[in-house]
């Protein structure tokens, strides 16, 4: 049989092109196409040539389907591979309602699918400065000491969630203590109601159980307390919103302090 290029074993002896749906026969380990043997049979079925063999004439021709060889992807079209860093840990989804476990590259499908808008108004948190550890723990140097406001400070890792006022340090720079430290202030402070927080000016700060704010009745400028002009005003229910610090303090008591209150 003439070929070009050796590949004798794809070439259809009906057609004498390339196997389409392949069948190999038994007699003779032959391949045709699917279509041509039928063709044939019918031929046959119908008076015609008889149900031989059409490549080595064998009276008993029965023949089996193969399976295509898969498809081969075009030249251009790069393979998928996982990325080499792919580990076999496996994740959990830690999404609300979200039942999700996987590999890797799974939770990464996972994420971008499922939780596409999350990811996007939310990425960066992921980049977020200096995030404190999750579990707070003492630092082992840890050393209270009063600063100017009096006010505690132990220069270690602020616990609970990030506030938008700090740098995540126990420190005066930014004002905001850690709840040990807290602790501290409220002793120093005389402080023994549930209800009162030491604010970062270093005033007590009572919790309204009317509004669920903060007020400590500092004097602040009005622009301080986000008005205009040259009035004054307190930190006060009746007076329009709490001071900065004790905004501060409506966030954190939920969180940072929430043992103390
Ligand atoms: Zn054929
Ligand atoms: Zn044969
Ligand atoms: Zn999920
Ligand atoms: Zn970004
Ligand atoms: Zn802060
Ligand atoms: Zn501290
Ligand atoms: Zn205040």
């Amino acid at each position: 049989m003439a070929t070009v290029g050796g590949s004798a074993d794809f070439e259809c002896p009906i057609c004498m092109g390339p196997v389409q749906r392949a069948v190999v026969s038994r007699c003779c380990r032959h391949r045709f196409c699917t279509n041509c043997i039928a063709a044939v049979q019918q031929t046959a079925g119908q008076g015609g040539a008889s149900g031989r063999c059409p490549y080595c004439r064998s009276e008993r021709f029965a023949f089996d389907s193969v399976r295509e060889p898969p498809p081969q992807l075009p030249p251009q079209q790069p393979i998928r591979r996982p990325p080499p860093q792919a580990s076999a840990r496996i994740y959990r989804c830690q999404a609300a309602q979200c039942r999700f476990t996987g590999t890797e590259n799974d939770f990464l499908d996972h994420l971008v699918n499922r939780h596409r808008r999350e990811l996007l108004d939310n990425h960066h948190l992921l980049f977020r400065q200096q995030q404190p550890p999750q579990q707070y723990e003492d630092p082992p140097d840890r050393n209270p000491r009063l600063a100017e406001n009096k006010k505690t400070y132990c220069g270690g890792p602020l616990n609970g969630p990030p506030c938008d006022c700090c740098s995540g340090v126990c420190g005066p720079q930014d004002g905001c203590n850690c709840v040990h430290c807290m602790t501290i202030d409220l002793a120093n402070f005389q402080v023994t109601h549930g209800n009162s927080l030491v604010n970062k000016f270093g005033r007590v700060a009572s919790l309204s159980s009317e509004n669920g704010h903060f007020y400590c009745a500092a004097i602040m400028g009005l622009a301080e307390l986000g008005g205009s002009g040259d009035s004054i005003a307190y930190c006060g229910p009746i007076d329009g919103p709490n001071c900065e610090a004790c905004q501060a303090l409506d966030v954190q008591c939920g969180s940072r302090y929430a043992s103390l209150m």
